[in-house]
């Protein structure tokens, strides 16, 4: 007699729903033979009944009424793959509470929500995965739950947007504007027709929650994040970046801001200056990365595709071989009690800074704006002056300064007349994460 077929209850069947099904039909062979399970989707959840959906189901396993599908007896593990908030969060607390393992790729539901979700799953003493939710394809969360466990983690970088990461290589190796890349992004299917959520880092944001929360133990929600995107990065910032051999990247960072975790934890994603020879310096186009310190075991790096349908399929199978397993042998792997964290102000934050201000041609001017900075404490590294008349630009780096002390003089120069715009702010990654 065969192995009993694990039953799946699929929720959501669009990009990563039907690449995971197709998945599942063309690894089955090998599956059992490394594994002895018997994969079956046996439920999919969807909005619209009449969408073609290809040979892959009988219309009969396909269903709208979702809910029924996580309290369904003979449904032995949830997938969601719906997205959303809500009312995904309610359905995964049921098929939890039910004692259904559950595999989500939902990282806007984790980041917001996670503390209670986290908790469900700790509460019914079941699997909640969610390898898919940050980075896509890449093996990530699985090593820091598991492997690095007993790592000191000191500080994660992660490239974990492809849109940004792509427009920012299209405007850095072909020269074009930030508009032409948004456009060139939209037109590759790397970026939604509504980009905000990429651009403006509030993507980027969930997902330095998620790994801050498992990296650190504490709870970590996206509105503890500070963010900033990549709007008003231009051309010309880009080009003395070149000059200087930094290439601009947005990064998430999630590092300690002392040396226990009650000293507090800082999570911001905004564009940095990195130095070509960063690891991260060479992530082009819509590839993801992260880059891990630990105290023991020092620079790490994983590296792949952050999002698309099969990258994102392959680490949700990985899941969901692994609670199957864990479910015939009848344990399940916990994420711990996540404690409470300390966010430490973005206002606390110390670096260098990279600011460019477009000036009138007056007299005097680089003496306003030098001592602007200068009556905030913060000393001058370079300057540079691009330009002149009406249309010069004022390029300066700082030593390591305060974000409060940055802010006030950014007010002040606002308020002088030879100051015609600031343009951008980009901080620098400090030499001791610089590898
Ligand atoms: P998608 O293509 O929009 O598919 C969503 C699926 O869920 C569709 O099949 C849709 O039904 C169904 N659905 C949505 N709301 C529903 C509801 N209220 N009731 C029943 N069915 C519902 O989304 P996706 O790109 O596959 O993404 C799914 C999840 O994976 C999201 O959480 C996303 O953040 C995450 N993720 C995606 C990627 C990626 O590259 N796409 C990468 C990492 C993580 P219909 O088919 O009938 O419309």
């Amino acid at each position: 007699m065969g192995e009993a077929p694990v039953r799946i209850g699929l929720l959501g069947c669009g990009t990563v729903g039907a690449a995971l099904a197709q998945l599942i039909v063309d690894e089955s062979d090998d599956i059992r033979a490394r594994t002895g399970l018997v994969l079956q989707v046996a439920r999919v959840g969807v909005r619209d009944l009449t969408k073609d959906r290809g040979p892959l189901f009988d219309a009969s396993v396909l269903t709208t009424d979702v809910a029924s599908i996580v309290t369904d007896p003979d449904i032995d593990i949830v997938v969601e793959v719906m997205g959303g908030i809500h009312p995904t969060k309610e359905l995964i607390l049921d098929a939890l509470k039910a004692g259904k393992p559950v595999i989500t790729a939902n990282k806007e539901l984790l980041a917001h929500e996670g503390p209670d979700v986290f908790a469900a799953a700790e509460a019914a003493s079941v699997d909640l995965l969610f390898e898919a939710a940050v980075a896509g394809g890449i093996p990530l969360v699985r090593p820091m739950r598991e492997s690095l466990l007993g790592e000191r983690v000191e500080v994660i970088l992660g490239i974990v947007n492809g849109t940004t990461n792509y427009i920012l290589t299209r405007m850095t190796e072909a020269g074009a504007s930030y508009a032409d890349a948004l456009a060139e992004a939209q037109a590759h299917g790397y970026a939604e027709a509504d980009p905000t959520a990429d651009v403006e880092g509030l993507d980027a944001a969930a997902k330095i929650a998620i790994l801050a929360s498992i990296a650190f133990g504490v709870q970590v929600t996206a509105d503890d994040v500070h963010h900033e995107g990549i709007t008003r990065i231009t051309a010309d910032d880009i080009a003395y970046a070149r000059r200087k051999g930094h290439v601009i990247k947005l990064v998430a960072v999630a590092e300690r801001a002392g040396p226990g975790v009650a000293d507090g934890i800082a999570v911001r994603v905004h564009p940095v200056l990195l130095p070509t020879t960063h690891p991260l310096a060479s992530v082009r186009e819509s590839f993801n990365a992260v880059f891990v310190q630990g105290r023991a075991v020092g620079d790490l790096m994983f590296y792949g595709r952050g999002a698309g349908g099969e990258p994102t399929a392959s680490a949700v199978l990985g899941d969901l071989i692994d609670a199957a397993t864990n479910q015939r042998q009848g344990s399940s792997a916990s994420l711990g009690v996540l404690g409470t964290a300390t966010i430490s102000s973005i206002d606390d934050l110390e670096a260098e800074y990279y600011v460019s201000l477009d000036v009138v041609d007056q007299p005097g001017v680089l003496a306003a704006v030098a001592g602007a900075f200068g009556a905030h404490g913060i000393s001058i590294s370079s300057m540079e002056q691009e330009g002149r008349g009406d249309g010069a630009r004022l390029v300066f780096v700082t030593h390591v300064a305060r974000e409060r002390a940055v802010r006030a003089t950014l007010a002040e120069l606002e308020q002088l007349d030879a100051v015609a715009l600031i343009g951008s702010v980009i901080r620098v990654l400090p030499t001791e994460v610089s590898s």
